[in-house]
């Protein structure tokens, strides 16, 4: 049993798991993190209001997804927790229409080639969201780094001036030494000199 073999959707929605499939959630935490995620998707899906059904049919049998919809989901879940979040979304609304309802007649769907369409959508977007999303860690990161060096730049700049004006210094101070030296051992040849 594997990440790939445990249906998370199936799961979240509330069958039973396979043999297995259990033991390998609980012992498994990507795949209990995305349950998790699945879970909270479920129930902020449930939580919408009932006049949002009518959009959220039009979404699945509409030829472009539904823009205000997408938007909020967009906004309302963890960009990582999105793929998940639309394929679930998916299987609630495929749900929604194989379940029989009186009266209404609903419309023959090709679930397989719904998800697909969804999944490829929800790919496209993420890919692009995350794309961008990498793009503006990395100017990030540069710009941190352009700022970076600059300062290190300028450290090192005041570090030698500072070490130029220490030795400048040094110098300054042995010549003074020299000097006083010098003068005193004129001085003191001039005392032996008169001395003799
Ligand atoms: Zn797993």
């Amino acid at each position: 049993m594997n990440c790939l073999s445990v249906d998370l959707k199936a799961y979240a929605l509330g069958e039973p798991g396979g043999p297995g499939e259990t033991a390998h959630i609980e012992s498994c935490e990507s795949c209990h993190e995305e349950l998790e995620r699945l879970r909270v998707t479920h129930a902020a899906l449930l939580a919408l209001k009932e006049e949002e059904v009518p959009r959220r049919i039009a979404f699945v049998s509409d030829k472009i997804f539904e823009p205000r919809w997408w938007q909020r989901v967009w906004h309302s879940v963890p960009a990582m927790g999105f793929a998940s979040a639309a394929i679930l979304a998916a299987a609630i609304f495929v749900h929604a229409y194989a379940r029989p309802v009186t009266n209404v007649q609903p419309p023959a769907i090709d679930t397989a080639q719904v998800e697909q369409r969804i999944e490829s959508e929800v790919s496209k977007r993420l890919d692009a969201q995350v794309s961008k999303a990498m793009a503006k860690v990395v100017a990030d990161s540069e710009a941190r780094e352009t700022k970076l060096a600059r300062l290190l730049d300028a450290a090192e700049k005041r570090f030698a001036s500072e070490r130029q004006s220490d030795i400048a210094m040094i110098q300054q101070t042995a010549q003074y030494y020299r000097d006083k030296i010098g003068q005193v051992m004129v001085a003191s040849n001039r005392i032996s000199g008169e001395g003799q």
